[in-house]
């Protein structure tokens, strides 16, 4: 198989063969069209399967199809940590390389202005952690009415972190009607919980 079958396009096929990848990962091979299709996704992966992109680049494909250049936030990632943050920030910036599409990043600790500055300017993806996205909801600083997917990776570390309530708070200023995807290295009991009241009727993608 090869990443033109999954359904990418070549904005995207030609930033991975810069990138020295020449074939689907095992979780990009069964997620990428599954994200594709809109589906809701629960895959259970771990950091190294390539788990950022079997969710970045159908999301990437999807929103520039749909409008190239919204600059309104329509996809959000969740991290629980603003070094998977960043990492993941990297990775959506080097797949969209040469897509239209704009994304930012927003985490704690740092100040928030140059992340309101960067939002300001219109964004289609924004990568974040809980705690300085509840920020920005409260400033109103963004908003979150055009988001189409949500993203929760590495979901079991969120709920370790204890951020069970900044998620149901992020969700109660998210629209009701979405795609959701949760990645996570364990499925246990609390992530099928967390899953019942986020998924519907999802895929479950084990690697
Ligand atoms: P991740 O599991 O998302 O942290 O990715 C692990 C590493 O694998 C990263 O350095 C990616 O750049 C790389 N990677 C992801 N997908 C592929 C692929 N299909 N071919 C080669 N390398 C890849």
């Amino acid at each position: 198989s090869n990443f033109l079958n999954l359904g990418l396009n070549m904005l995207l096929t030609d930033a991975l063969t810069a990138l020295g990848y020449k074939e689907p990962t095992a979780i990009q091979e069964q997620a990428i069209p599954a994200v594709l299709a809109n589906k809701d996704v629960m895959a259970r992966a771990q950091t190294g399967t390539g788990k950022t992109a079997a969710f970045a680049l159908p999301i990437l494909q999807k929103l520039s199809e749909v409008d190239p250049e919204k600059r309104q936030v329509r996809a959000l990632v969740l991290t629980p940590t603003r070094e998977l943050a960043q990492q993941v920030y990297k990775s959506f910036r080097l797949y969209a390389e040469n897509t239209e599409l704009t994304i930012a990043v927003a985490y704690g600790g740092v100040s928030i202005n140059p992340q309101i500055t960067a939002i300001n300017k219109g964004i289609d993806v924004l990568v974040a952690t809980p705690g300085r996205l509840l920020d920005h909801l409260i400033n109103e600083s963004l908003s979150l009415i055009e988001l189409t997917t949500i993203v929760f990776d590495e979901a079991d570390r969120m709920l370790d972190l204890g951020f069970k309530d900044e998620i149901n708070r992020i969700l109660n200023r998210a629209p009701a009607v979405r795609q959701t995807l949760l990645f996570s290295a364990t499925f246990d009991d609390a992530i099928f919980k967390l899953s019942k009241t986020l998924l519907t009727d999802p895929i479950i993608i084990e690697v």
